[in-house]
């Protein structure tokens, strides 16, 4: 891993790569790619996001990475815990699903109440070339696929029922005030 990683820029929304499918990675251990994942932390971890999809820093590559664990803002990932995930798929374990509020690091400001599988198998290829196979719940299934989405050239948005369930940032955060004052 190297120390000196860029910060790069992130897409937003109207950028027309954030609307292609990607490609797959044939070479996981290319030094480019190995420089990109790197530079993929350096950037999600300033940028106090969970999760990172390739398309969102402009590269069209069948590539994210994610926090390593269940947690709230600030996230705790760091360059040595995060997951790179090459290539990969899915299938739901069970049909249930869940709404919830998720955010998006190319669509500022913004809020969804996007619903999701709670339960997921991911097969995927890391970043020392093994393949994995893991299964996810709820807060960590969420990451994965609001990330595999932005693989396929789509967003949050695109998943919601109700333009309602599309609030902006300030009433998100009146909401989780909210909510925690509720449970106190
Ligand atoms: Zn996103």
């Amino acid at each position: 891993m190297t120390a000196e990683a860029p910060i790069l820029e992130i897409t937003e929304l109207g950028n027309p790569i954030l609307r292609e499918q990607t490609k797959r990675i044939k070479d996981p251990f290319a030094p480019e790619i190995q420089h990109l994942i790197d530079a993929m932390f350096e950037t999600v971890i300033a940028a106090r996001g969970v999760g990172l999809a390739a398309p969102q820093i402009g590269v069209n590559l069948n590539l994210f990475v994610m926090t390593p664990e269940v947690q709230h803002s600030p996230p705790h990932m760091t360059l040595e815990n995060g997951i790179a995930i090459i290539n990969p798929e899915f299938k739901a374990i069970g049909t249930e699903s869940e709404s919830d509020w998720e955010g998006c690091l190319s669509i500022p400001g913004i809020r969804g109440y996007v619903p999701r599988f709670c339960h997921i198998q991911a097969t995927y290829t890391n970043r020392h070339g093994e393949t994995v196979t893991q299964e996810f719940e709820d807060f960590m299934a969420r990451i994965f696929q609001h990330e595999y989405d932005h693989l396929q050239g789509k967003v949050f948005l695109d998943r919601i029922k109700l333009s309602k369930d599309i609030i902006t940032d300030k009433e998100y955060m009146r909401i989780v005030g909210a909510l925690e004052e509720d449970e106190e």
